[in-house]
């Protein structure tokens, strides 16, 4: 007789993963710590120096939990303490060596982790499903910021047109990140185009249902945006936030199945369009010295290197200092993932070093192409009395056209 014994390594609450679609991917891993101290990684776990945060410290983790060799509990908890603790920052994949899909083995890791959800990532979804906006605002307050372009905002709020602008939560009830729409508008009007925005009916992209795991809920708000949209005979669309391109461009055709039936840009592009067909007309003022901060969700999650570059480079008296670790090995702000708003300590140290690079560069302006970096630069900059601007990239174009020298000049 045969006698079969099976036995879980510690003979307690074993958890099976086998459902999971990147479960073998627990066991890819070769635990050579690349992810951990490569490049431009891991930005957190400078931070917290506790591995958990690591790419290997997750993976590592996720296997034991499958292999029974951590109880249940205890798995799972550390688990939410590397995830949420993540800026999702994506360096730790660039840097895999066994390319590990790593950002969709935290997605799908943080879907078990839905009752472990840190407090301000559970406001946020209340939120989401009540305001469909991260702050639960009222939607009429989503245009609060357009009381310096209402004409030129009423020409344009949900018109059809070819072109649209998806103007995302953040830019739209935070006060200094609101100064990118007043000057794309004040731009499209400069150069005598036609869009169309959707505020005060545009809803959350949905990233940070994605950032904390929950994709059904991401899919719902995909839909409705796709539908609006698309209502309006949209061809283009561009949006001014890091987070709402990766989410448009990558997640939506993945959540819904299908292509998008609009082209997907960045405010950037958009500007560098009407740049080179002469639409707007740019004046040198005082020469100025800039950095671009690579966002980390259109550089190393989308690969938007170039446009930007191309953008700062057509602005007459602008000089684009980079910084030394750019492009794929740029510096986390330490605002993602919602840590920012779960780990606020956390987003302040990963802040440091990418400060400490502006200044010793001599960077007079840190240009940003997402409204959290803008924020997070901006908070830390001042705590640090720094004479660096943290704006949006958009702002400085807006500085230097002809239309906002003229009102200078009218003001006078
Ligand atoms: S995404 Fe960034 S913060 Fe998160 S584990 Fe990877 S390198 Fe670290
Ligand atoms: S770089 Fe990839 S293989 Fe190496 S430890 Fe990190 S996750 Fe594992």
């Amino acid at each position: 007789m045969i006698l079969i014994l099976i036995v879980t390594p510690l003979g307690i609450d074993h958890l099976n993963l086998k459902h999971l679609e990147y479960y073998d991917e627990f066991f890819t891993c070769a635990y050579c710590a690349y992810c951990v101290n490569n490049n431009a990684a891991c930005p957190t776990f400078l931070s917290v120096r506790h591995e958990i945060v690591t790419g290997r410290g997750k993976m590592i983790t996720a296997r034991n939990l499958a292999q029974g060799l951590l109880r249940k509990e205890e798995g799972l908890n550390a688990l939410a303490e590397g995830l949420f603790q993540c800026t999702f920052c994506g360096a730790c994949e660039q840097e895999c060596v066994v390319d590990i899909p790593l950002m969709e083995v935290y997605t799908e890791l943080k879907g078990l982790l839905q009752d472990r959800l840190p407090v301000e990532t559970r406001k946020i979804f209340q939120n989401l499903s009540s305001k469909f906006n991260i702050y639960g605002m009222d939607q009429a307050d989503r245009n609060f910021w357009n009381f310096d372009v209402e004409d030129i905002y009423e020409r344009m709020v949900n018109k059809p047109e070819e072109v649209g602008y998806f103007i995302g939560c953040v830019a739209s009830y935070m006060g200094r990140a609101a100064g990118a729409p007043v000057a794309i508008l004040k731009l499209v009007s400069h150069a005598n185009e036609k869009i169309s925005i959707f505020s005060p009916t545009e809803n959350c992209c949905g990233n940070p249902y994605l950032l904390g795991g929950c994709q059904e809920k991401a899919k719902e708000l995909a839909k409705q945006n796709v539908a609006e949209i698309k209502k309006l005979g949209i061809k283009t669309l561009f949006v001014s936030c890091a987070g709402c391109y990766r989410v448009f461009s990558q997640e939506y055709p993945k959540l819904l199945g299908e292509e998008l039936p609009f082209k997907v840009i960045t405010h950037m592009e958009y500007i560098l369009g009407l740049i080179k067909e002469e639409k707007l007309n740019l004046l040198s003022l005082t020469p100025i010295k800039v950095s671009y901060k690579d966002p980390c969700e259109l550089g190393r999650h989308c690969g938007v290197y170039d446009i930007p570059r191309e953008l700062i480079d057509s602005l007459p008296g602008v000089e684009n200092l980079e910084l030394p670790d750019n492009r794929e090995n740029a510096l986390c702000c330490g605002a993602g993932g919602l840590v920012k708003a779960n780990y606020p300590n956390i987003a302040k140290d990963v802040s440091f070093k990418l400060i400490q690079q502006m200044e010793e560069t001599g960077t007079e302006l840190c240009l940003n192409a997402c409204p959290s970096c803008q924020l997070n630069i901006d908070q830390f900059l001042q705590e640090q009395h720094s004479t660096i601007l943290s704006i949006d990239i958009s702002q400085l174009v807006h500085r230097l056209s002809q239309n906002y020298i003229n009102s200078l000049a009218i003001n006078q």
